[in-house]
């Protein structure tokens, strides 16, 4: 009984830190008002299925759409799946959709760790060489061959950004963004396309780097 007391204290000291750290976190926030213009958006791990793949893992029947993302066409969905590596798991990873060709998933160097899998750098779409991982959900099991990379840093922009910035789709460009701690992402890959809207897209390693805020925005540095 004794200890039970004291888990429920150390749940109620989380809670209050929690509550500060959003409080800090606020205020900082408005000091970055007018930085940069691009917005920032840091990408957790996840999933593309193929189909093939989505129907051993979860079935014929369609995966249930939870919200549309930023970029055109992509979307969240419910379900979730387990990453199991050499070394460890990761639970409660997101799928996104549409289906894809092949099964790609998206780590950080810190998940890459975890798994115990070769943390590989590669652009999205370009699995030569990325690493095996077993993804499962609810007892079933696929063994993804070179599937996990940790995907390049990357500037969605329009045709007409392009012209804007005199940047060219496959370009490398470098983009400052103002976090707690700010800095310059060196060897952004430039990405364009009708469809894209101007957005940074980091992952949660680079995000934590910079400590990215809600209002984060970023720069083109030249
Ligand atoms: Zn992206």
């Amino acid at each position: 009984m004794q200890k039970k007391g004291f888990e429920m204290d150390e749940r109620e000291i989380d809670k209050i830190v929690d509550q500060i750290m959003t409080q800090i976190m606020f205020a900082s926030n408005s000091d970055l008002k007018g930085l940069g213009t691009i917005r920032v958006e840091a990408s957790g791990r996840h999933i593309h299925l193929s189909k093939e793949d989505a129907i051993t893992l979860f079935g014929t029947k369609e995966l249930t759409k939870s919200r549309e993302l930023s970029q055109f066409g992509q979307f969240l969905y419910e379900e979730k799946v387990m990453l199991i590596g050499p070394k460890g798991i990761l639970k409660d990873v997101a799928i996104l959709g549409p289906c894809r060709g092949k099964t790609q998933v998206e780590i950080s160097i810190t998940d890459a760790r975890i798994l115990g899998v070769t943390p590989v750098i590669k652009d999205s779409g370009d699995l030569d060489g990325a690493s095996d991982v077993i993804v499962s959900s609810g007892g079933n099991a696929i063994k993804a061959k070179s599937a996990a990379i940790i995907a390049r840093r990357h500037l969605h922009m329009s045709p007409d950004d392009s012209a804007h910035y005199g940047l060219n789709n496959g370009d490398l460009t470098s983009v400052r963004v103002y976090g707690l701690r700010r800095l310059v992402f060196e060897e952004v890959l430039v990405r364009v396309n009708e469809h894209y809207s101007l957005s940074l897209h980091i992952d949660y390693d680079e995000a934590n780097a910079v400590g990215l805020l809600s209002t984060s925005r970023g720069e083109i540095v030249k």
